[in-house]
């Protein structure tokens, strides 16, 4: 992808070397122990790990202590640019529809963070969270794309940073309050299902954006498109459980085949405008 040149977005928030949660002498008292075991019922863990990450068991590295190597420097650069180039796409979208895009914050954490959607560690990979409207990615995850999923590239990257800024474009959209109030009725395998139907819908909006910056900025070099769908496929649920379990369980698909990952995504890059990412099938 040709990006050096682009534009660099300020909406970027660096946590990087910084502690998830800040360190606190255990002096709370009863207030404190309420609200360790309210936050880790809605996390689902053990409260007993919670207290330990509260109390700050292990060296604390401050912000000062911690510099960014040169490549990891680049990485960020990177994400900064391609975010800016999200914004342009987006701004653009909804300007012509009359409305205004609100830009989101990407924040960048190494290890562990917290949210407004609570407490989330790097293992989970890449997320947005609508309570805050900010979009978490730990850069170890581009390492992880290219050695465990085999799909290496810096554009197999920039649909993994699309692909979260497409679901902070359904929650602007109201798509993503819609999903979750009507999943409340329904039984796990059909709330999958639409699981899956707002994935592929990122994935489509991804695709959207890639339409955009080529056809705006030309960012496509060689070999980018083949990247994004390589990763697609590679972070498909069919794949991942089969290569994490051995089996595949389609009722539990959230994300959806590695095939319709690569369906959609292909769809949005190909046409470019909201329409053609109804994986709804509302229109
Ligand atoms: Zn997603």
């Amino acid at each position: 992808m040709r990006w050096k040149t682009g534009r660099r977005s300020s909406n970027i928030e660096d946590r990087r070397g910084r502690r998830g949660v800040r360190p606190v002498a255990f002096k709370g008292g009863v207030g404190t122990i309420a609200l360790v075991l309210v936050a880790s019922y809605f996390l689902g863990i053990n409260p007993l790990e919670i207290l330990q990450m509260q109390t700050g068991s292990g060296p604390a590295v401050s912000r000062e202590d911690w510099k960014p190597t040169a490549s990891q420097q680049q990485a960020a650069d990177f994400v900064s640019v391609v975010l800016a180039d999200t914004e342009d796409t987006w701004n653009a979208i909804f300007h012509k529809a009359g409305q205004t895009y609100r830009e989101p914050t990407l924040v960048l954490f190494s290890g562990s963070v917290s949210s407004a959607c609570g407490m989330a560690s790097s293992a989970m990979g890449p997320f947005y969270c609508p309570a805050d409207q900010k979009v978490y990615i730990d850069l170890a995850f581009f390492d992880d794309l290219k050695s465990r999923h085999g799909a290496p590239g810096d554009f197999a990257q920039a649909y993994v940073i699309a692909h979260e800024i497409g679901h902070h474009v359904q929650n602007l959209l109201g798509i993503s309050t819609q999903v979750r109030s009507a999943q409340r009725g329904l039984g796990k395998a059909q709330a999958n299902a639409l699981s899956v139907k707002q994935e592929l819908q990122a994935d489509c909006f991804a695709g959207l954006w890639g339409n955009h910056a080529e056809r705006s900025r030309q960012v496509l070099e060689q070999g980018d498109i083949e990247e994004a769908l390589g990763a697609a496929s590679a972070i498909g649920d069919d794949r991942l459980q089969r290569e994490g379990q051995g089996y595949v369980v389609p009722e539990s698909f959230t994300h959806g085949t590695s095939e319709q990952r690569v369906e959609w995504f292909r769809r949005g890059i190909q046409n470019g405008d909201i329409d053609s990412c109804d994986t709804f099938g509302t229109s």
